[in-house]
């Protein structure tokens, strides 16, 4: 939804590229959102993930994190390495996203975690659970945070929520390895657990976690710039973003970072997203009783799909959206003035 000519923004910036160099893994998670797996093939060439941190960075005075997810990330071998070691040179910090599969061999986990810190690395996140153990033991995902932890890389690792006829998290907190993660603090590792999100039907509810906050601001719009393996530009990472094709904003074969970016700050819906959260956009137009269908108790980015799936909703945002827009505006603006006065010169 752009308007142009009402909308009348300084210029600001992503904090965050995310490159997802490939949904190619070597798990195959069942409810996994990009349906992920070992047989797939697609994947940005180093010259256009190095290229793409560049241009990033030229553009972006406000850039200050590369974060490498996939798809797993690590299955990209060298190339993954030398992508760091360029954001690093460029003085960004860098974050990779892993299953941690490569902890299975104690040899193999020792040698990727000494290069991933040569490479400059900062921080890895490991995801990890009962889907996720199916494919990635618990043994190697505590191999490979350990050995990445001693190695002076922070540590964070994602469990997700249990179900009724699983204690993964258990399993994973009766460990030494992990009592002896948790006991370097917070500034060297820490953990969460997640909601595990539903995208076919062979989901079990497994409830909400404490850490998901289903329904609040969207925090990711305007903040991340995401690169995906077919050179798609995406305006969020978010689990459903492949779900919701307004959230491609471009191409790395046609508009490019720079204008993709500049383009959705033009874009109303997503700066409403971005103020009032997918929730709080339902709950606008429906005069605060939308149908309970509407809203995920699970996750935003779930709500956020269905927002933008149901043909009913949008056509009541597209009758509603101008009662709306000078209160969004003048929030989202008077957010940006804050943003751009707290941020270090
Ligand atoms: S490990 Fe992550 S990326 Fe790989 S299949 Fe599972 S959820 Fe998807
Ligand atoms: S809420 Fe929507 S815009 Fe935000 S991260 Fe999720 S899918 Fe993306």
């Amino acid at each position: 939804m752009a308007n142009s000519t009402q909308i009348s923004i300084e210029k600001q910036g992503p904090a965050t590229l995310t490159i997802l160099p490939t949904y190619r893994c070597t798990a195959a998670c069942e409810q996994c959102c990009f349906g992920s797996n070992p047989d797939i093939r697609e994947r940005l060439t180093l010259e256009e993930i190095v290229d793409s941190i560049k241009t990033a960075h030229r553009n972006f005075s406000s850039l200050r994190h590369v974060v490498f997810s996939g798809g797993e990330c690590v299955m990209i071998g060298d190339d993954l390495f030398e992508s760091i070691r360029v954001a690093t040179e460029l003085g960004l910090g860098t974050r990779i996203v892993s299953n941690g599969y490569w902890g299975a061999s104690k040899n193999k986990s020792a040698i990727t975690a000494k290069r991933l810190r040569e490479s400059g690395l900062k921080e890895i996140n490991i995801s990890t659970g009962r889907d996720h153990a199916k494919f990635v033991s618990i043994d190697a995902v505590l191999n490979a945070m350990t050995d990445a932890v001693s190695q002076g890389i922070f540590g964070f690792l994602t469990v997700e929520k249990d179900a009724e006829d699983s204690a993964v998290f258990n399993e994973i907190t009766a460990d030494p390895r992990f009592a002896a993660l948790n006991a370097l603090g917070e500034s060297r590792f820490r953990y969460q657990i997640n909601t595990w999100m539903k995208f076919n039907e062979q989901h079990k509810d497994r409830g909400t976690s404490a850490s998901t906050k289903p329904n609040s601001p969207c925090s990711q719009l305007f903040s991340n710039l995401v690169v995906t393996p077919h050179k798609n530009i995406s305006a969020c990472c978010g689990l459903t973003h492949e779900h919701i094709p307004e959230m491609r904003i471009g191409s790395l074969d046609t508009n490019g970072l720079a204008a993709a970016y500049e383009a959705q700050t033009k874009d109303f819906m997503k700066i409403w997203i971005h103020v009032d959260g997918p929730d709080g956009i339902i709950k606008k137009v429906y005069g605060g009783n939308p149908p309970p269908e509407l809203i995920s108790n699970d996750h935003m980015c779930d709500t956020c799909a269905r927002l933008h799936k149901c043909d009913q909703t949008r056509s009541l945002v597209r009758e509603r959206y101008q009662e709306f827009y000078p209160d969004v505006m003048f929030r989202y603006e008077m957010k940006n003035l804050l943003d751009r006065i707290s941020q270090p010169n």
